[in-house]
């Protein structure tokens, strides 16, 4: 064969082969799953492009999987006749172009994943140097020649246009030249064992090549005494009559000779066909597995049928974990196999199952779709929308299932709350009901989490509406000055600290009739009639400081109230119950690439409230009035506007500015006098205080 063309591997890929081929790993055999799943996609691909265009299938018109051990050679091949790869196929998908799953995969080796996840990440092709120190890949695809990958790892591979080897027609064929050691690997046996545990429920035929030593009997007319003499050599079939059993050894001998022999697998029938009573819990694992490349069980499994006006069957699963790139948007959603009465058509459908559950796995087997579909026809047909909303129907009935064990949930929404939450800003629908699926910690719920309906059952009979509080984590919320008040009332609150959260409840609005609302924003607390009484009153007394509060702060605020939501703060800033609260716009600054053209409609409008009840507000009432907005009432002000942001969960605008007015507050406190000060600050290149103390601080103005 003529000298190929040499390609080094990626830097990445190259580091993956070498940690994989000198892995100490003792379950080496799911290099064989991985290459039999490769073969399966790859004999899907060319079955869906049949559908559109029969002609693809001319090339090799039969769809299997062959495997064959050679234990003279050390040689295990798996061939397919599936899509096969182009040359430019071969270089970008086997080994110049790393997927974000390859550096992942190592970074999950060094954190103590197992090997067996290797599939997960796609990487699996590469699983082959597990077992073998060199791998050859012939293939031909139909829009090329037959080519030759090879490689012992070692940073480079080579491919060759490949004239000699036997034709392929279409489809792949890999050699592994099996290590030293393993020829276990080798042995039909073993083969058989791995195909049956993990491949089980591969829809292509897998067959095994096996060569057996068979004695065949060839006439032999000289040797007819020896043939007498190995009477001890009995016959096996003992009905035979003796006299035709002589005449036979008179005239022939034994010879061996190998014969090679094909031996189909995988033959059980697909399981969504069978009924669900007669498949155990280990099968549905197993073919779990073998349609989802996860190396555990899944959490939970439902499979049903549909009947009537349209027909099919489902086996739909939740895995115990979110995979690596669960919201990663160019990945590849290959979640939901469709088939069509019993043949396999595609599994990227994206029609069939929402974006929110695309963590979901399974088959769906249409009785009514017709074979030759094309993809837009497909996006377009009523039939997948029924079958879409049968999904996600029962769907939620799985997860509601897993609800009734705690443990179970748990897990479950450990691993995909964001996709619950997804599902209740995107599905008007299913929205109250997704609902129900929320726990969150709360003002009354201590280590646990609580569900929205508990909190239902423990709302004091005059409390109307369901409150929440958003913030970056329970650390902050926890202690805001804003749920004083709805503690003072025995009025429960949940955080809400995911920054997906405050997405999904501003489109939930409320809860089994109950409004939920936002206590960092403007609202209603429901008050008695004493209550309200004593606002009004209060609202009076403190009329002036509002007044002079609206003139120091100006535009920073949209307005100044005096408010009965605070007990022990002096003041906070609350937001319009509109725009966005404190915490959306901290979530809306951190991303990046964010449109700002938004922001100036939603930017939080501030309403500053002040506390009747602070001390500091009673006796900043009393200074305003004798001084009006005097410099000191007006740098109080500021201080206290400053600190109210902070608590409420805003980042102050001129961090600097506030850094000044309390190291002035400090040098007041520790009796420094402003020359002092500005003696030590004299070397740095902002001078700032100037003369008295009191003064100093106004500069920064
Ligand atoms: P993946 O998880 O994407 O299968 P692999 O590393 O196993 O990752 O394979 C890399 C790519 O090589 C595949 O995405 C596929 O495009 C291609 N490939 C692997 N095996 C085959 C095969 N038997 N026939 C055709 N293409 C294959």
């Amino acid at each position: 064969m003529p000298a190929g063309e040499t390609f080094e591997f990626q830097a990445e890929i190259s580091q993956l082969l070498s940690l994989i081929i000198n892995a100490v790993y003792s379950n080496k055999e799911i290099f064989l799953r991985e290459l039999i799943s490769n073969a399966s996609d790859a004999l899907d691909k060319i079955r869906y492009l049949s559908l559109s265009d029969p002609s693809v299938l001319d090339s090799e018109k039969d769809l299997r999987i062959d495997i064959i051990p050679n234990a003279e050679e050390k040689t295990l091949t798996i061939r397919d006749t599936g899509i096969g790869f182009t040359k430019s196929d071969l270089v970008n998908n086997l080994g110049t172009i790393a997927r974000s799953g390859t550096k992942q995969f190592m970074e999950a080796l060094s954190a103590g994943a197992d090997i067996s996840m290797i599939g997960q990440f796609g990487v699996g092709f590469y699983s082959a140097y597990l077992v073998a120190d060199k791998v050859q890949v012939f293939t031909k695809s139909n829009d090329d020649e037959q080519y030759l990958w090879e490689s012992s790892a070692g940073g480079s591979f080579t491919i060759v246009q490949d004239e000699e080897s036997p034709r392929l027609g279409r489809g792949t064929r890999i050699v592994l030249h099996i290590k030293d050691g393993l020829q276990e690997y080798l042995q039909e046996s073993k083969i058989k064992e791995i195909v049956k545990k993990h491949s089980e429920f591969i829809s292509y035929p897998i067959y095994l090549h096996t060569q057996k030593e068979v004695e065949t009997e060839v006439p032999d007319e000289d040797e007819e005494e020896k043939t007498e003499e190995g009477d001890d050599k009995k016959p096996k079939i003992e009905e035979v009559d003796e006299d035709e059993e002589k005449e036979k050894k008179k005239k022939t001998k034994k010879i061996k000779e190998i014969k090679e022999e094909e031996e189909e697998l995988n033959k059980t029938k697909p399981i969504w066909t069978r009924n669900p009573s007669d498949i155990t819990q280990e099968e549905y694992a197993s073919f779990y597995k073998s349609l989802s490349n996860d190396w555990e069980d899944h959490l939970a499994v439902k499979h049903f049928s549909v009947e009537g006006q349209l027909e099919f069957r489902a086996i739909l699963y939740v895995p115990k974990r979110a995979p690596f790139d669960l919201f990663e948007t160019k990945r590849h959603k290959n979640n939901i196999k469709l088939y069509v009465r019993r043949v396999f058509i595609t599994d990227d459908c994206t029609d069939l199952i929402p974006e929110w559950l695309s963590f979901i796995k399974g088959v769906v087997d249409s009785e009514d779709l017709p074979l030759n579909l094309s993809r837009e026809t497909l996006q377009q047909t009523k039939i997948m929308k029924v079958i879409r909303k049968n999904i996600i129907k029962k769907t939620l009935e799985m997860f509601n299932e897993i609800a009734e064990d705690r443990e179970l949930f748990d897990k479950f929404y450990s691993a995909f709350s964001k996709n619950i939450k997804l599902g209740i800003h995107e599905d008007a629908q299913n929205r109250q009901s997704l609902a129900k699926l929320l726990r969150f910690s709360s003002t009354k719920s201590g280590d646990e989490t609580t569900s929205l309906a508990d909190y239902v059952t423990r709302m004091p009979e005059h409390q109307k509406q369901m409150y929440y509080i958003t913030g970056e984590s329970l650390k902050a919320v926890s202690k805001s000055p804003f749920l004083d008040a709805l503690k003072a009332k025995d009025f429960e609150v949940l955080f809400l600290v995911d920054p997906i959260d405050e997405y999904a409840f501003t489109q939930l609005k409320e809860f089994d009739g109950k409004k939920l609302v936002d206590i960092t924003k403007d609202f209603e607390l429901e008050e008695t009639d004493d209550e309200k009484k004593n606002r009004e009153e209060e609202e009076k007394e403190y009329e002036g400081l509002v007044k002079t509060l609206k003139e120091v702060l100006g535009d920073k605020v949209e307005k100044v109230v005096v408010s009965h939501k605070l007990v022990d703060a002096p003041a906070a800033i609350r937001t319009g119950q509109f725009g966005w609260s404190a915490n959306m716009e901290r979530i809306m600054k951190s991303q990046a690439l964010r449109d700002t053209s938004m922001s100036s409609y939603m930017a939080s409008k501030k309403t500053f409230e002040i506390s009747p009840k602070s001390p500091i507000i009673k006796a900043l009432k009393g200074k305003a009035a004798e001084e009006g907005a005097s410099k000191s009432v007006s740098d109080i002000c500021h201080l206290l506007f400053e600190t109210a942001l902070l608590s409420s969960g805003f980042t102050l605008e001129d961090p600097n500015s506030f850094a000044k007015r309390i190291n002035s507050l400090v040098a007041l406190g520790l009796d420094v006098s402003a020359e002092e000060e500005k003696a030590e600050e004299a070397p740095s290149a902002a001078p700032a205080a100037a003369a008295p103390a009191e003064s100093s601080m106004e500069e920064v103005d």
